[in-house]
């Protein structure tokens, strides 16, 4: 039973783990009560972005003062529902507290870094395999600004990109028009990283990563696990609703439901829900040649095989609460006035809404390490804004773990100790 993996969640996370586990020679199953990769998962409907740009973590210093806006304005761009507070108040301090000076989000930085870096490549790789090839592209991101005094208002966040090795090209409005001619005129400067890339759809793309592990072995259990049955130290079954999963180790991958099973891996560990939105425009009359992230919105657009993705927004209101559709309203007006020549009489079936969870951890770091009931339960969740892009190397930590030996880099920065 010692080479049973049993894989807990589905996302893009999972499936990259259950890839990286048969790699190293274990039989996997999969525990997943939805479609993998359907619209329950992060993992469908996020931004597309396979960014090595995104290092700076969501807290930074001075955020604190912000926190009556983030309250007050329930549509900001960070959003924290009153009714919601007391419960995540502890979270919060944490979440503030990661960001407080330059040298810690630094050295958060340099963490997401080695968990970005080459990231593009390895999801190419990736997807060739599994014979969806074409779902990934490398063109670059772009950033743009209504003009250089906003990118330089935002120092920090470049000062990290720069001392942890990313690089990028600086337009101006000329550069910026000819790449870009459907663009709104306010913007007049841009930064592109050209290492970045994008998935074209990114549920599709989980979904034929897991059709691959299937078609390598990998058996598919359609069930929620509960919980662990562990005997002298040892994993012996993962509990579902639909009875006991026999695995000498087991992988929690479950996003931001991750937390009750950490729980009963013997660890209590601070994930919360960072809520997001996404809206899809299909057949769009005009859009970016290059995703991109205007500076003023906070969100990232881009053109993908259903039509043209606006996702961002954060709103702290748990797991349970209903969406907020207008979040998402908001989302595509922003996109309608940075493309003037989308229509802005757009007939409701064109437009798509959707709402999901970013599984995050107060540090902006994942949770990547054994857990404390057993070592064959692996921890590997709370991957907040950047689930997509550093699922494969976060898979390379785990399978490390699964294959008792050392990862390919250090992974003490993700370990679940340091909550502990
Ligand atoms: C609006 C938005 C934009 C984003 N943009 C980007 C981006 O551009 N680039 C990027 O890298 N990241 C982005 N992210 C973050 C990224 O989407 C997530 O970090 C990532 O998808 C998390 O993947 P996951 O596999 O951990 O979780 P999920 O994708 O949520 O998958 C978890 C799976 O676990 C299953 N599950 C839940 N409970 C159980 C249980 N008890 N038993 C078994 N299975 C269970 C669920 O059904 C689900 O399928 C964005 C997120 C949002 C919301």
């Amino acid at each position: 039973m010692q080479g049973q993996v049993a894989i807990i969640g589905g996302g893009i996370v999972g499936a990259c783990a259950a890839l990286a586990a048969q790699r190293e020679g274990f039989a996997v199953t999969l525990i997943e009560p939805a479609t993998p990769g359907g619209e329950q998962a992060a993992s469908y409907g996020n931004g597309c972005w396979l960014s090595p740009s995104s290092v700076v973590p969501p807290a930074v210093p001075g955020l604190w003062k912000k926190l009556p806006k983030f309250l007050a304005d329930p549509l900001g761009p960070l959003a924290i529902r009153w009714s919601y507070l007391p419960r995540v108040a502890p979270w919060l301090v944490r979440y503030l507290l990661a960001g407080w000076t330059e040298a810690r989000v630094m050295r958060t930085g340099h963490a997401l870094r080695a968990l970005v870096k080459g990231a593009p490549e390895l999801h190419a790789a990736l997807a060739e395999e599994a014979g969806v090839g074409h779902l990934i592209e490398r063109r670059g991101l772009l950033y743009i600004y209504p003009s250089r005094a906003e990118f330089e208002a935002e120092a920090l966040a470049w000062r990290v990109r720069r001392e942890t090795g990313v690089k990028w090209l600086e337009l101006n409005e000329d550069e910026l028009r000819q790449r870009e001619p459907e663009l709104d005129r306010r913007y007049r400067f841009a930064v592109l990283v050209e290492e970045g890339g994008h998935c074209r759809n990114p549920g599709a793309y989980v979904a034929a990563l897991v059709a691959q592990a299937e078609a390598q072995g990998m058996t598919r259990v359609n069930a929620r696990a509960t919980g662990f049955r562990i005997e002298g130290g040892r994993l012996q079954a993962v509990l579902t609703d639909a009875g006991e999963v026999p695995a000498g180790r087991a992988v929690i991958a479950a996003g931001a439901h991750s937390r009750v099973l950490a729980r009963a891996a013997g660890d209590d560990l601070p994930l919360e829900s960072e809520r997001g939105y996404h809206a899809v425009i299909a057949d769009p009359e005009a859009g970016p040649r290059t995703p991109m992230m205007p500076s003023d919105g906070k969100m990232s657009l881009t053109m993908t095989e259903t039509g043209l993705r606006v996702a961002g927004q954060v709103e702290i209101a748990g797991l349970e609460a209903a969406p907020n559709w207008q979040r998402a309203g908001i989302l595509r007006d922003h996109l309608l006035r940075s493309f003037p020549g989308l229509p802005r009489d757009l007939p409701a079936e064109r437009i798509k809404l959707w709402m999901g969870h970013r599984p995050s951890m107060p540090d902006g770091l994942p949770c990547i390490g054994p857990a404390r009931a057993t070592a064959d339960i692996v921890h590997c969740f709370g991957h907040g804004h950047v689930g997509l892009v550093a699922a494969p190397r976060s898979a390379d930590i785990v399978a490390a773990w699964l294959a008792g030996r050392p990862a390919s880099f250090a992974a003490e920065p993700y370990s679940p100790g340091r909550f502990r």
